[in-house]
Formats: structure tokens, C-alpha cells, sequence
């Protein structure tokens, strides 16, 4: 029996929030080394802890019969992963049954190489990574000397028709002057743009308190420049929109520690392991590898997914409220995907 026959409620939460967003890594490993994701010498995961590409296969279309109708490909650097396209190619087939959207979140070292595939598999939007333009900064960074690859992988991007979102975690003190020429190149090779607030996942290198950087702040220097009108556009995601008259384009903020967006989240993340993150900023998980290994992986996920509902907790913990604090949470932002 399939999932759906087993099972096809809706994923709904107990303060029914409605579940269609799936966040899934395939990998934790990648390329870059961005120091507020993850330390230079980063310890990954065993391949064989990693779930197989028939069952993230597998996998997804329990979702997708259970109502998950957008998923959304992460990690790590997805591109990374060698068996990747299949596994896009295996879930854009899912796209208009079932599946209304196939994304990817990617740095964007890869993607002229795969970019025409991507497209050709059914993936028309995707969000890159990306904080500077500034070869230095972007090295120091990132700790790889990339930013070449990136701007050809945008390009490939665009030339494939595939729209194009930057992402750009504000930093003070290293991209902040930076970010309005960031904002206005963006909008000029029209790509949307969101800016995000540095959030306390996993230890680093340094003490995020140092490059933690308001969004409050950004804006007011945006607001310098440009004017911002409020948009009522929305993703089902955190972000809020403005509109800036002067270039055009659409700009949203991601503003977790000022702000909380939980209230209408319909999402929940998978790690390249199978464990199910109820919310990015909690620790309530359930294990889906054991349930895709088990005799009956079929009701055993289905099972699992209704405990995942009852564990999604009302709101997330963040807080970067001192100084050498300890991170909110151990895990990094790489085995949950951005
Ligand atoms: N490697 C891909 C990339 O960079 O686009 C996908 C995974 S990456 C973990 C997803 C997003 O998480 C990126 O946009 C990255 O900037 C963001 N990110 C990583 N660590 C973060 C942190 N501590 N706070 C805020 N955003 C973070
Ligand atoms: Fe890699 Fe993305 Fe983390 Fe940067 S943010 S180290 S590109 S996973």
C-alpha cells in the first residue's frame, strides 16, 4: 500500500498551522566555509549516516502525499552531493502532481555546470547565497577564493531562464557598508534580494555577538538612499517585502532575533540523516530514518510525521542577546539547511 492510501491527512500542527513546506538537505558537506555557518575544520557526517538517494526519494513522496506541495533542496551545498540531479530530476516529475514547486538553496560554485539541468528538471526559482561582491571580503568570508564560480553560476542561472533570489546574511563590520551596492546590483540584473539576520546556530570560530548586525540598522541606511514601500507580497516563508521605487526590485528581511515570524510558518526542515526539525530554531525532532529502515517504512513515516505535528513547538528560542553567549542551539545551520 502507498503512503497516501494508508494516510493522506494534511499535515496540520496543534495550533493548526497547515504543513505544505518541506526543507530538505541532502548533504552537510560543502565547498565554502562561510565563518558564521560553520568552522574551517568542520566535522561532517559518516556517509553512511546520510540517507540514499532512493530514500530521500522514497521519503519525499511520503511527503508530498501527506500535502507537502514545495519542497525545497538545501544543506550544505546541495551541488555537491554527486547523485544529485537524479534525485531532482526523480522529484520534478512530481511537479504538477502533487508537487507545485521544486527549489534549491545554493551558493552557487557549481551551478553553471548544472544550471541548464536544473531548469530542464523542473526547477524554475532558486536562492542563492551570496554576501559580497568584494573578492577579498568574499574570500576572508567564505575562506575559498569563489566568488569567480558564483557570478558564472548567476549567469548560467539567468541564462537558463531560472529566477534568482540573493540572500545575504548581514554582518557588521564586514559586508555592511556594502550591503545598499549589494541590494542596487541585484535589482539591476534582476534578481530579488533578501536580507538576513546572523542567527546562533552551531559553534564557530568567532563570537556572533561581534558581527551581529540589526536589520533595523540596514534599513535606515537603505532608507538613506532609496524609498521603501511596505509590499503585501509573502512566500509562506518569514521574510516581509519592501518595494524600491527607485531600482525596481523587491527586497525582503528575514529578521528572526527583532522580530518573530512564527505565527503563519507552514514549514519543517529534514537533515541529510533523516531527522525531521520541527523548527529551525528548536530541538524537537523525529527520526525518519528509522522509520524509512523499519518493516513498514510506509505507516512508520506516516507515524512519525503526525508526532512531528505534535511536537512543533508555537515559536522558536533564538537569542543573541550577549556577548560570548553560547549558541542557542549546538547543530549548525549546514545539517538543517538555511
Ligand atoms: N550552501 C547553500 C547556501 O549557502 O546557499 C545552502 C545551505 S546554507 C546553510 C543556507 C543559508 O543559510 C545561506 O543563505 C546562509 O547564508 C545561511 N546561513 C548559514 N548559517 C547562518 C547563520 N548562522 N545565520 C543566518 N544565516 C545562516
Ligand atoms: Fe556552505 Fe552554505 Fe554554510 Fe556557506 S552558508 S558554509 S555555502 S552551507
Amino acid at each position: 500500500m502507498t503512503a497516501a492510501m494508508t494516510n493522506p491527512a494534511p499535515l496540520v500542527d496543534q495550533f493548526k498551522r497547515h504543513i505544505t513546506y518541506l526543507r530538505l538537505s541532502v548533504t552537510d558537506r560543502c565547498d565554502l566555509r562561510c565563518a558564521y555557518c560553520m568552522p574551517e575544520r568542520m566535522t561532517f557526517l559518516p556517509r553512511k549516516d546520510v540517507l540514499s538517494l532512493e530514500e530521500l526519494h522514497k521519503m519525499a513522496l511520503g511527503f508530498i502525499a501527506r500535502g507537502i506541495t514545495k519542497i525545497r533542496l538545501t544543506g550544505g551545498e546541495p551541488l555537491v552531493r554527486r547523485d544529485m540531479l537524479e534525485l531532482v530530476r526523480a522529484l520534478g516529475r512530481k511537479i504538477g502532481d502533487g508537487l507545485e514547486e521544486l527549489t534549491m538553496t545554493t551558493n552557487a560554485t557549481r551551478l553553471s555546470e548544472f544550471a541548464d539541468d536544473l531548469a530542464q528538471a523542473g526547477i524554475r526559482r532558486i536562492n542563492v547565497s551570496l554576501d559580497t561582491l568584494d573578492r577579498d571580503t568574499f574570500s576572508q568570508l567564505a575562506r575559498r577564493d569563489s566568488l569567480p564560480q558564483v557570478l558564472e553560476g548567476l549567469k548560467a542561472a539567468k541564462e537558463a531562464g531560472i529566477a534568482v533570489k540573493l540572500n545575504t546574511v548581514a554582518l557588521k563590520g564586514i559586508n555592511e557598508a556594502e550591503i545598499p551596492d549589494l541590494v542596487g546590483w541585484a535589482h539591476g540584473q534582476g534578481f530579488d534580494a533578501t536580507l538576513i539576520e546572523v542567527m546562533p546556530l552551531g559553534d564557530v570560530e568567532e563570537d556572533r555577538f561581534d558581527h551581529y548586525l540589526p536589520l533595523s540598522a540596514v534599513r535606515d541606511r537603505l532608507e538613506e538612499r532609496w524609498d521603501l514601500r511596505e509590499s503585501d507580497h509573502r512566500t509562506g516563508g518569514p521574510a516581509r517585502y519592501v518595494d524600491i521605487a527607485q531600482t525596481g526590485g523587491r527586497l525582503g528581511f528575514i529578521t528572526p532575533l527583532t522580530n518573530n515570524f512564527c505565527d503563519g510558518c507552514n514549514r519543517i526542515r529534514v537533515t541529510a540523516t533523516g531527522r525531521l526539525y520541527a523548527c529551525l530554531g528548536g530541538d524537537e525532532q523525529v527520526d525518519l530514518r528509522a522509520a524509512m529502515r523499519s518493516a513498514d517504512p510506509d505507516d512508520a513515516l506516516n507515524a512519525a510525521l503526525d508526532q512531528a505535528m505534535r511536537i512543533k513547538p508555537e515559536r522558536h528560542h533564538f537569542a543573541i542577546d550577549k556577548p560570548g553567549g553560547a549558541p542557542a542551539l549546538s547543530r549548525h545551520m549546514s545539517m538543517t539547511g538555511g
